[in-house]
């Protein structure tokens, strides 16, 4: 309580988990540009201590989270340090955050997803492994804590967008745009041998390592057609995706006319990250000025799903439901960090996913617990799937 009649602080404060990754960068950079805005209180990090030390120094920083076996150094005195999943817990509940950016990589995201909707934050959402494993527990938890989830991925930002104010008896459908990835035009005998510098040359957009070899094999356009499901309540048959190159269009709403709303801009994480920031105010800023005559000339074409295996994999355990598609989503992260290390072939993704799904019998997923445990033994027979590849000699 001030004496002299001062308005309360009005800045957002805000939470961000996985602070040293490419979304988790990009939210520090809106939060610099609106330094009346947004408060940054405190922020995580698994694995890169010294650039999350640098960050937590820059913005004054007390509370930051990291992996078990990190060590204090090189974080200055004052600084809180807490360790693995409860202490992110703990920070995307904490009563003195309004706002917590998760923009954690892998099933990681889920615990802290939960904890943040229950406690009633505003979610923005990066992790889409969150919606993919649990994307039903995670809509009951938003509704139960009366929290408001804003998707960063930027198909769904921009389907959030183009939805607010539009009658859902308007709306027959939606369809994601589909860059089509870093591999779309090698010829398709070289793709199960393609090595991982080109497949993180991403064409359009610069982003993460995992997510940018979850475009190579699609898997991330699988998981994107999960999250639209939950975050906008659409059975999955009246979910499209369509191949468009230039990555301009991030979304189209299909209308019961036949007609179709789009929303168009450059390939910048900014701008869903500080639509998700900002919301429900609007926007705070301007990143690019792009003139209409810079967005080019645009095409859609159907996409090929032959040519990326790991879609339909993916995709069919979602339907499936239970505790399948979080069996497909671990067996897809430790395929993707094989795959980094050099210790399986880009075409062994798909025999890691597919091994999984049938080592480990899928079950109900009625609680946070079920699918985590789910994670835990998909996890450890995907790393036997990866240990029997690895081990064969190579062709
Ligand atoms: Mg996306």
């Amino acid at each position: 309580m001030t004496s002299s009649g001062d308005p309360p602080p009005t800045r957002k404060r805000v939470a961000v988990l996985g602070s040293t990754g490419s979304i988790g960068r990009n939210a520090l950079a809106v939060a610099a540009a609106h330094p009346d805005v947004f408060e940054i209180v405190s922020l995580s990090a698994h694995r890169n201590v010294e650039l999350l030390a640098e960050q937590a120094a820059r913005f004054g920083v007390r509370r930051v989270a990291v992996g078990e076996a990190t060590p204090r150094r090189p974080f200055p005195d004052g600084v809180a340090i807490g360790r693995g999943r409860l202490a992110l817990e703990r920070l995307a509940s904490d009563p003195g955050v309004d706002l917590v950016v998760n923009a954690l990589v892998g099933a990681a995201g889920l615990a802290p997803t939960m904890a943040a909707l229950r406690a009633g934050r505003t979610l923005a959402l990066a992790n889409k492994e969150s919606l993919v494993m649990a994307g039903e527990l995670v809509g009951r938890a938003a509704e139960a804590g009366g929290a408001s989830l804003v998707p960063i991925d930027s198909e769904h930002s921009s389907l959030f967008r183009c939805l607010r104010g539009i009658p859902r008896t308007e709306v027959a459908g939606v369809v994601l745009t589909a860059s089509g990835g870093p591999l779309r035009d090698i010829p398709a005998s070289e793709i199960a041998d393609a090595g991982v510098d080109a497949v993180l040359d991403h064409p359009t957009w610069d982003m993460g390592t995992k997510v940018t070899v979850d475009s190579a094999t699609l898997v991330n356009k699988a998981m994107e057609v999960v999250e639209a499901r939950w975050l906008f309540g659409l059975p999955f048959e009246r979910i499209d995706v369509v191949l468009h190159r230039e990555s301009i269009v991030h979304s189209l709403v299909r209308l019961v006319d036949g007609s179709f709303l789009a929303h168009l801009g450059m390939p910048d994480m900014k701008v869903p990250i500080q639509y998700a920031m900002f919301y429900p105010d609007p926007p705070g800023g301007r990143f690019d000025d792009c003139p209409p005559g810079a967005l080019g000339t645009l095409h859609f074409e159907p996409v090929d799903f032959d040519r990326y295996p790991c879609y339909g994999l993916v995709l069919d355990a979602a339907r499936r439901g239970g505790t399948s598609p979080v069996i497909a989503a671990t067996a897809d992260e430790v395929a993707v960090a094989a795959f980094v290390d050099g210790r399986i072939r880009f075409g062994e993704i798909a025999d890691v996913i597919a091994g999984t799904l049938s080592a480990v019998a899928p079950g109900d997923a009625p609680d946070v617990d079920a699918v985590l445990g789910a994670e835990e033994e998909a996890r450890e027979a995907a790393g036997h799937v990866v240990g029997r590849l690895a081990a064969a000699p190579s062709q």
